[in-house]
C-alpha cells in the first residue's frame, strides 16, 4: 500500500460497537476500515479490511472499547495499514450533542468532555460511548489532535421558527431547550454531492434529504443552507426510526409518569431501545421486515405502515416548507438499499412533482444514482452517505485554521 500524503483516522464509537477508517482527505479514499463489535459480551467480533486484505479476530471477549481499539489498531498492522506507516495527522471523533457551546468541529479538551457528559441525559444512546471512544483514542494517541466533529453543526443557524419550540421561553432560555438536529455531517455532505451529482451550483438547490438508517432524520435544505429538520432537543424526534418512536405527543410520557407509574429512567429506555419498528414489529432490519410482511405477519405490516406513513408526513411538510422543491435525496443504510421504503415514501406524488422510475428505483447500486421519471419536476436520487470523509475533511479545515492562526500570528 502506498501511504498517501496525510491520513486522518475517524472514530464512531457506540455503546457496544466501534468503527474506524483510515481516509486520505485529499482524494476522499478510505484505506481501511475496521469494525469491533459485541464490546463487554462473552465473543467479540472484530474486523479490519485494508482494499482487498482482511484480518479478523472473531470468538475472544474484548472487555471495554480502550481493549477495542487496540485490537483494531493490532488488526490495522496484520492487513498491511500500521498507523506509523500512514502518514497519521489527526483522529476525528464523531460526536453528536454538544449542546449550545460545541457544535461546529473542535479540538477535544477535557472542557469538552466534560459537556458532553453533562450533556448525556440529552443525548444517552450517543454521548456517553462517544466521550469513551475520545478518552481511549486519546490514550493511545496522545501526540496526535483529536477533533469532535457534532452532528449539530451544520443546523446551528435554523431559522428561529424552525429551531424554537413553542413552550415557555424564559424556561427554554434557561435550560437552552431548542431544536439542534442531527445527522447534520451526513445531511450536508448529501446534500453537496447532490448538487456535485447534477452539475448544479447548491446554492441553486432546494432539496429534501432523507437520511434513514437505524436512526432516522429528514430535513429541508434551500441553497446548501438547512431551513428545517426533524430530530429536536435530543435525537427522539420525527422520524419513526429502528428504535425510537419520533414524533410523540408529549401527554403520552406525562401520562406513563403519572398513571403507568414508570420512572424516568424507564420511560427513557421505552424511548430510546423499546420503541420505533422495534417496538412495534419486534425487528429493527428491514429485509427482515419485509420477509416477515409478506408471510402474512400483520405485527411487521403495521410497523411498516406506521413507518412509512410518518416519512410521508415529512415529505409533505418539507415540500410546503420549500415551496419548490428540486431534489429529493434518499441515504443511509434503509435509504441506501431499501426500493420498496423508497417506493412507498413517494408513491401517488405526481400531482405534488414527484414521480419515480420504477425500474431505476429497483436497481440495486452501489454509487449515486437518480431513480425519479424522466421529466419529475422534482428530482430523486440514492446518494451513498460518507459521514467519515465529511469528519476528516472538517479535521484537516480545524487543523488549517490552526496553522494560518499561528503564521498570521
Ligand atoms: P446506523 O448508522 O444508524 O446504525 P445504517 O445507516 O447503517 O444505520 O442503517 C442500518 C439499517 O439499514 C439496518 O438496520 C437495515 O434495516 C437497513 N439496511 C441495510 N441494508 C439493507 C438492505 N439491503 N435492504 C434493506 N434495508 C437495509
Amino acid at each position: 500500500m502506498t501511504a498517501p500524503a496525510r491520513t486522518v483516522l475517524v472514530v464512531n464509537s457506540g455503546s457496544s460497537s466501534l468503527k474506524c477508517q483510515l481516509i486520505d482527505p485529499d482524494s476522499g479514499a478510505s484505506l481501511a476500515d475496521g469494525t469491533v463489535e459485541r464490546i463487554g459480551e462473552d465473543a467479540a467480533l472484530a474486523g479490519v479490511t485494508v482494499g482487498e486484505r482482511e484480518a479478523r479476530r472473531d470468538g475472544p471477549a474484548i472487555a471495554d472499547h480502550e481493549a477495542a481499539l487496540r485490537t483494531a489498531f493490532d488488526l490495522l498492522d496484520e492487513a498491511g495499514a500500521s498507523l506509523d506507516a500512514v502518514n497519521l495527522v489527526a483522529v476525528g471523533h464523531r460526536a453528536v450533542h454538544g449542546g449550545s457551546s460545541f457544535y461546529a468541529p473542535t479540538p477535544v479538551t477535557e472542557e469538552l468532555i466534560a459537556k458532553m457528559r453533562e450533556l448525556a441525559p440529552l443525548a444517552p444512546l450517543h454521548n456517553p460511548p462517544s466521550v469513551l471512544g475520545m478518552e481511549v483514542a486519546r490514550k493511545i494517541l496522545p501526540d496526535l489532535p483529536h477533533i469532535a466533529v457534532f452532528d449539530t453543526g451544520f443546523f446551528h443557524d435554523l431559522p428561529a421558527a424552525a429551531a424554537t419550540y413553542a413552550i415557555d421561553r424564559n424556561t427554554a432560555q434557561k435550560w437552552h431547550i431548542r431544536r439542534y438536529g442531527f445527522h447534520g455531517t451526513s445531511h450536508q455532505y448529501v446534500s453537496e454531492q447532490a448538487a456535485a451529482f447534477l452539475d448544479v451550483p447548491l446554492e441553486s438547490l432546494n432539496q429534501i434529504v432523507l437520511h434513514l438508517g437505524n436512526g432516522a432524520s429528514a430535513s429541508a435544505i434551500a441553497g446548501g443552507r438547512p431551513v428545517d429538520t426533524s430530530m429536536g432537543l435530543t435525537p427522539l424526534e420525527g422520524l419513526v426510526m429502528g428504535t425510537r418512536p419520533g414524533d410523540i405527543d408529549a401527554g403520552v410520557i406525562l401520562y406513563l409518569a403519572r398513571t403507568a407509574g414508570l420512572s424516568v429512567d424507564e420511560i427513557d429506555e421505552l424511548l430510546n431501545r423499546r420503541s420505533g419498528v422495534f417496538g412495534l414489529g419486534g425487528e429493527i432490519d428491514f429485509r427482515e421486515l419485509h420477509e416477515r410482511i409478506e408471510s402474512g405477519d400483520a405485527t411487521a405490516r403495521l410497523a411498516y405502515d406506521v413507518y412509512i406513513y410518518r416519512l410521508r408526513k415529512y415529505v409533505g411538510a418539507y415540500l410546503a416548507v420549500l415551496g419548490n422543491t428540486d431534489v429529493i435525496v434518499f441515504t443511509a443504510g434503509v435509504g441506501e438499499n431499501d426500493a420498496k421504503v423508497r417506493r412507498d415514501a413517494l408513491s401517488g406524488l405526481a400531482g405534488l412533482g414527484v414521480e419515480l422510475d420504477e425500474h431505476l428505483n429497483a436497481s440495486p447500486g452501489k454509487t449515486a444514482r437518480r431513480i425519479s421519471a424522466e421529466g419529475s419536476p422534482t428530482t430523486v436520487l440514492v446518494i451513498p452517505t460518507n459521514e467519515e470523509l465529511a469528519i476528516a475533511r472538517d479535521c484537516m479545515a480545524v487543523l488549517e485554521r490552526g496553522i494560518e492562526r499561528r503564521e498570521i500570528g
